[in-house]
């Protein structure tokens, strides 16, 4: 499963969903896919995916949202491994980070990462997150529908092939009206069903 393939199916499953999506060739295939308001791109903050969803699921906790997608690569986790005990410690009910896991850094020349003989996914379920796996598009589909009925926090590790997608152009809209953007079709989807915002 290719990187594109795989946000494809995300992508899809997401419509009505908040996604906070990883820096670099991440960002640049989703957006090429479909731009939207729901999607978080967090261009050039590596590693800040895990705690912006965390803080977003905490937030969320009474509102009608099922859960807060957060789309990681594994070096972006590898940069930030803290989200994970983070994760394990306060519990958040609503977080289900992706990890598109291709064992190697996307966007500087296919350099090794720890995951190359590192289980991030065995580390998640060490500090108490609910793992899915997946390494094609029906596990991915099924593995998600599973975790994102799954109370607590949950970690989907996908299984992805080096190499990013051709003639993807670069995202340049200005990340200031990227968050506000984002914020607008957040806040009301937080607000519902809470009673008290
Ligand atoms: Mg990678």
């Amino acid at each position: 499963m290719k990187r594109i393939e795989a946000l494809e199916v995300l992508n899809e499953l997401t419509a009505e969903l908040p996604v906070v999506v990883t820096c670099a060739a991440t960002s640049r295939e989703l957006a090429s896919l479909e731009n939207r308001y729901n999607h978080f791109y967090v261009l050039d903050s590596m590693g800040l995916v895990g705690s912006i969803t965390t803080g977003l699921a905490l937030a969320a906790k009474d509102s009608d949202l099922p859960k807060v997608i957060g789309i990681e690569g594994d070096g972006s986790l590898l940069v930030n491994p803290n989200v994970l005990p983070t994760g394990g410690f306060l519990g958040p009910e609503k977080l289900l980070l992706i990890v598109l896991d291709n064992k190697v850094y996307g966007s500087t020349a296919g350099l090794p990462t720890y995951s190359s003989r590192v289980d991030l996914g065995a580390i998640a379920e060490a500090a108490g997150w609910t793992v899915g796996r997946a390494a094609d598009e029906l596990q991915l589909r099924t593995e998600f529908d599973r975790l994102l009925t799954t109370s607590g926090p949950t970690l989907l590790h996908a299984s992805i092939e080096a190499g990013n997608a051709a003639d993807i152009p670069k995202l340049l809209v200005d990340p200031v009206v990227l968050a506000h953007r984002f914020q607008g079709w957040l806040s009301p989807r937080l607000a519902r069903g809470s009673g008290t915002r």
